[in-house]
């Protein structure tokens, strides 16, 4: 980084990061190059301090592969006691909107970083943009160009063949600074003329053949409204709002390595207050999902999933929805690390820390998905007056407490934890089977004795019994359960709805070409179950909670897109409303098959 001099480094106060995945006070963040060249420039005095920054263009939600990028940034600034900036890129008020700047920043707090200083637009430099462009004008470096933008491109030529010069190529300072005047006064009509920086047809790197540096767009931007009419380009605006706010090393991803040597050429040829240099680092790209903004807009616009934060989608707002909590996804980016070569990582590994973030840190409860009558018919003559267990809110975490779960002669149990059929092997099915013994989660050892079924002939009710002395003892051998199942009061619970997600997609590369996209989606990412019922201690869960409803997976109750949703504190509260629902977040890693060892015997107290 020869040519960086000396910044006068941060001027906002320090960031905050969180300390607890993703920041290198964990001490167990991956050594990368990033991390190295940083240290190098620091200690050789290039740069007084770190200033990155976060540049979102709004329009769209971010998703999981902003995320990368939001925690190298902020990651690093914190790591070396510098500054991260919020910068939005609002440079193209056709697709851009105040929803998208709203939630980038919910989504950003969310994730738990906090930007230095206020938040920043790349619109406030709309007016220094303007001057810095009739400046290259003046030195002759800049030309208005009336080609079709049809034949700007066709004109830029190809990888192998030099583009050619524009007929407008050779107009006069005086003629361009009329004519670049008269485009922002709106004198010309969209896509007649554009500005172009006037610097070799014949470069091999064809982001240097006379680029684009502000085009016509009569529209109105959420934050200038009609001020302007001509818009600068990405590389044009990116670099100089660097240097306007003193970021020292400007991240991005490797698709815009080739358009380095304009981000220098700009920063050489225009008197900026700093000189910031580009780093590259690979993109995040995820299997069995999508990662662009792009994608993510068809699959909301063709009503694939619900909306942007539909528990499906890699967007930061989904994946809160889903119960994904900001930690995992910070071990995840941490984990993934940084380098120089494009991959796709497969999605096992976001599971895995989802998982292992939620394992530590959701309480256990019982939830029946798809209800079958227990009637036992000895409970008053074993169980006696004992009408409620109290359970361990979590298994590791004596000190969580625990929780009351109401006990009785009517249960419900999994529907497919039951099977009449004897002949099933006991190391394959090791649950509950007519004739045969299983332990109810925390209590007894129960007997199925006999069925009952309905008018339709299906299985309505399984009569059981329980098997006296089993309540936190083993039974004899002969008496041995095949497993341990959850149950549910039939008397005393919350009805409940559950979703139940699975990945987006079926295959693990998707084709997002225009006509492949949708057949790829897999028709059993959402099922819906309306009837399900969950331990009463559940009344209590408020919006965005997560629980492990034991042998299913992670679930959180569901909130509002925004996380604020103040009346789901009491979900079951207003009997006109719908049942509350919980979205699984993911399956327990071993869930199938079903069922633990018989060896776990009630932890139960009454
Ligand atoms: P998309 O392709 O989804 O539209 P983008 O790069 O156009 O993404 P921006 O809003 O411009 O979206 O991105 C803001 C920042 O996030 C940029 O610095 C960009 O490089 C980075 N970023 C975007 N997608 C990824 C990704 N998959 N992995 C890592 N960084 C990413
Ligand atoms: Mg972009």
């Amino acid at each position: 980084m020869s040519n960086t001099e000396p910044n006068s480094g941060p001027t906002a106060a320090p960031i905050r990061a969180p300390t607890d995945g993703g920041s290198a006070d964990s001490g167990t963040e991956k050594a990368h190059f990033l991390r190295h060249l940083i240290r190098e420039d620091l200690a050789a005095g290039r740069c007084a301090g770190l200033v990155t920054r976060f540049p979102p263009e709004p329009n769209g939600y971010l998703h999981i592969g902003h995320a990368k990028s939001i925690c190298l940034n902020f990651g690093l600034a914190a790591e070396f006691g510098g500054a991260c900036h919020l910068r939005f890129d609002d440079t193209n008020p056709a697709t851009e909107a105040q929803e998208y700047v709203d939630a980038i920043q919910r989504d950003l707090a969310w994730l738990g970083f906090e930007w230095a200083g206020g938040v920043r637009f790349t619109s406030a430099y709309f007016g220094q943009l303007y001057e810095w462009a009739v400046h290259l004008v003046r030195q002759g470096l800049a030309y208005v160009c009336e080609l079709p933008l049809k034949a700007v491109r066709d004109y830029r030529g190809t990888l192998t063949e030099p583009g050619r010069d524009s007929p407008y190529r050779e107009r006069s300072v005086a003629d361009n600074l009329r004519l670049f005047a008269a485009m922002r006064d709106g004198e010309f009509a969209a896509g007649t003329a554009c500005l172009r920086a006037k610097i070799d047809m014949a470069h091999p790197n064809i982001s240097m053949r006379d680029p684009v540096l502000y085009r016509i767009r009569q529209q109105a931007h959420q934050r200038t409204g009609r001020d302007w009419c001509i818009y600068p380009s990405y590389d044009f605006a990116h670099g100089q709002a660097d240097a306007i706010e003193g970021v020292t090393h400007s991240l991005c991803t490797l698709e815009f390595q080739d358009h380095r040597p304009l981000y220098d050429w700009f920063i050489e040829h225009l008197p900026v207050p700093a000189r910031p240099r580009q780093y590259e680092f690979a993109r995040l790209n995820l299997s069995h999902t999508v990662t662009s903004k792009r994608t993510l807009r068809r699959l909301v616009e063709e009503g694939c999933v619900a909306d942007w934060d539909d528990p499906r989608m890699p967007t930061l707002a989904g994946m809160r929805r889903r119960g994904v909590r900001p930690a995992a996804i910070r071990r995840f980016c941490a984990d993934v690390g940084v380098a120089r070569a494009d991959s796709r990582v497969d999605i096992d590994m976001l599971e895995h820390a989802v998982r292992d973030d939620l394992n530590r840190h959701a309480p256990r409860a019982m939830c029946v998905l798809r209800p079958l009558r227990l009637i036992i018919d000895n409970y008053a003559a074993v169980a006696g007056e004992l009408h409620a267990l109290r359970l361990p809110r979590h298994p590791e975490y004596p000190e969580w407490g625990e929780r009351s779960v109401p006990f009785g002669a009517e249960l419900f149990i999994e529907r497919d934890d039951f099977s009449t059929d004897a002949s099933l092997s006991r190391k394959r099915f090791k649950r509950l089977v007519l004739g045969d013994y299983v332990r109810l989660r925390g209590t007894f050892v129960i007997r199925a004795e006999q069925v009952r079924h309905d008018a339709a002939g299906q299985i309505c009710a399984v009569h059981a019994s329980l098997v006296p002395g089993t309540l936190g003892a083993n039974p004899p051998p002969e008496m041995r359960p095949r497993g341990v199942i959850h149950w549910v009061s039939a008397v005393d619970h919350l009805p409940c709805r559950v979703n139940l997600y699975e990945r987006l997609f079926t295959v693990a590369v998707p084709d997002t070409g225009a006509a492949s996209l949708l057949p790829q989606l897999n028709p059993d990412s959402l099922i819906e179950l309306a009837d399900c019922r969950a331990e009463a201690s559940l009344r209590q869960a408020r919006a965005g909670e997560s629980y492990q409803f034991e042998r299913q997976g992670y679930f959180c109750l569901d909130q509002a897109g925004d996380g604020a949703d103040s009346d789901a504190d009491a979900p079951a509260a207003d009997s006109n409303k719908k049942p509350p629902l919980f979205n699984r977040t993911i399956g327990l890693k071993d869930s199938a098959p079903k069922g633990s060892g018989p060896k776990d015997i009630g932890a139960g107290k009454p």
